[in-house]
């Protein structure tokens, strides 16, 4: 694999370059691609970053050689199809073909099934690394709690993915399984026991998923022993059916829950190692669906936050209310270089206001100066003419810490209303805040889908890291009963 990357960074310089993530639990470096025009000139300003990481569990082989096939052909194709061309000069794309090496070493060439660490589909430290990031609980925890860590006592490849993920601002992105083939959307974790869990995203994640599907030949008739109707299931639901006991601490939750990352896993053969021989077919019947997945990242609106003096606003909250005047239910948040990218999907129509978005920035500036700030409340038209809009957002002074106000007159009913609702659900946190120093969350609570999600701060990682060494007791990975669950 690493003379693969070495011929590819060789032979495409322009357009491709290595990186090493970290390294596993044996120091084997966890080795990518990045593929994007004009790659030498680094990350360019607004060009969304969209990812594929593969053999989370080391037994499930073939997504790890089709991300090397999609980097092989996408390098290729760069210089004949304007297609191509058009997506790498306007895409940041990073490959990870393993982030479980050793599990990888310690799986059978050809062997369909098998889990553990003996089979090579944990890592070796014994742990499902598709278990083992946070949790919907840890993320509740550090909502509230400001001495709460995410990062002792996960793994090394848990870890360097976490920390990759905190310094980059990733839109789009796909985990790559085998054992069954189909599409899951997040949630995976089950809020109720069983049955469906799902993100305010589910148009989005409905719509990607079945993107993947309808570009596939083979996926929406499955034969495998496990399969979903249509080819696509909710994680949670899915796993219900096929596992027992807890999914919590997946990658694609922690994506949803602490990033900005919109994540599917898809599950590509029913063999989980099969020979070499299925490769080439594997890449036919993906190949349209990988492309068309990554082309999607170029949907919604993106843009920039900038302060009143002019310099790009860290951490803003976006608010977006979807064309029927609702509010959508998470934000995203702005990154370093006050960039921001917000997935939608386009309406039909432009005259009829199904195409009509509204956009705001907030951004509390409570521990420093006291104050807040917010953008003006901006219609967007995202439509399926012109499906992506560049918006740049301007914060300005617009009230004090503890001061709930209405900082903007939408010049609609129903957005009035949301507004008030807005401020009243950030009253109430503020609430439950002062009370959850004094007392913890319950493990009832519903998925509260007006609460502020924030990218967590990657400049604290270094002291993190270093608290790893400290008495910590982890999560339970993964029950015997779940043993028997294949992807
Ligand atoms: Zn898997």
């Amino acid at each position: 694999m690493l003379d693969e990357i070495k011929d590819l960074t060789s032979g495409f310089p322009d357009l491709c370059s290595g990186f090493v993530l970290g390294a596993s639990v044996k120091d084997r470096p966890l080795i990518g691609i990045r593929l994007s025009g004009n790659i030498r000139a680094g990350r360019q300003s607004m060009k969304p970053m969209v990812r594929f990481v593969a053999n989370i569990h080391g037994n499930e082989a073939i997504g790890r050689e089709l991300v090397l096939h999609l980097a092989t052909y996408l390098l290729n194709a760069y210089y004949e199809e304007d297609r191509i061309r058009r997506l790498l000069d306007t895409t940041d794309i990073w490959l990870l073909p393993s982030i479980n090496p050793d599990g990888y070493e310690n799986a059978e060439k050809g062997a369909c099934s098998g889990t553990g660490r003996r089979h090579g589909m944990y890592n070796e430290g014994n742990v499902d690394l598709n278990r083992d990031f946070p949790s919907f609980k840890d993320w509740r925890q550090f909502q509230t709690d400001p001495n709460f860590s995410v990062f002792p006592g996960r793994q090394p490849e848990t870890l360097s993915m976490m920390d990759w993920d905190a310094s980059n601002p990733f839109v789009l992105s796909a985990d790559l399984h085998d054992g069954a083939v189909l599409v899951t959307y997040p949630f995976d974790f089950q809020n109720n026991g069983a049955g469906t869990n799902l993100t305010p995203d589910q148009d989005l994640f409905d719509h990607l998923a079945r993107g993947y599907v309808d570009n596939h030949p083979t996926m929406k008739g499955s034969t495998c022993f496990r399969r979903a109707e249509g080819g696509m299931a909710n994680g949670a639901e899915w796993y219900s059916r096929n596992s027992k006991g807890s999914t919590a601490g997946s990658m694609k939750d922690f994506s949803y829950l602490f990033t900005n990352n919109i994540q599917l896993s898809l599950e590509l053969t029913c063999c989980k190692y099969p020979t070499r021989y299925f490769i080439l077919r594997e890449w036919e019947n993906n190949k349209e669906s990988l492309i068309n997945y990554i082309e999607q990242v170029h949907m919604g609106i993106k843009g920039v936050v900038l302060n009143a003096d002019g310099t790009p606003a860290e951490n803003a909250d976006i608010v977006v209310w979807n064309p029927d005047g609702s509010r959508r239910g998470k934000n995203v948040t702005s990154f370093s270089t006050g960039e921001y990218w917000r997935l939608l999907l386009p309406g039909r129509r432009v005259n009829t206001g199904e195409s009509s978005f509204r956009i705001q920035a907030f951004l509390d500036d409570c521990e420093v100066s006291g104050r807040r700030y917010a953008s003006f409340n901006d219609r967007v038209i995202v439509s399926e003419k012109d499906p992506l809009v560049v918006k740049h957002l301007f914060l300005r002074h617009v009230g004090f810490c503890g001061v709930p106000e209405i900082v903007e007159q939408p010049g609609r009913a129903e957005s009035l209303i949301n507004q008030i609702e807005q401020f009243v659900q950030a009253t109430n946190q503020e609430e439950q805040f002062i009370q959850s120093t004094n007392q913890e969350f319950t493990e009832e609570e519903s998925f509260p889908t007006d609460s502020v999600f924030s990218i967590f701060d990657s400049t604290d990682y270094d002291d993190e890291q270093s608290i790893l060494d400290e008495i910590f007791t982890p999560d339970l990975q993964i029950s015997s009963q779940d043993e028997e669950f294949a992807a």
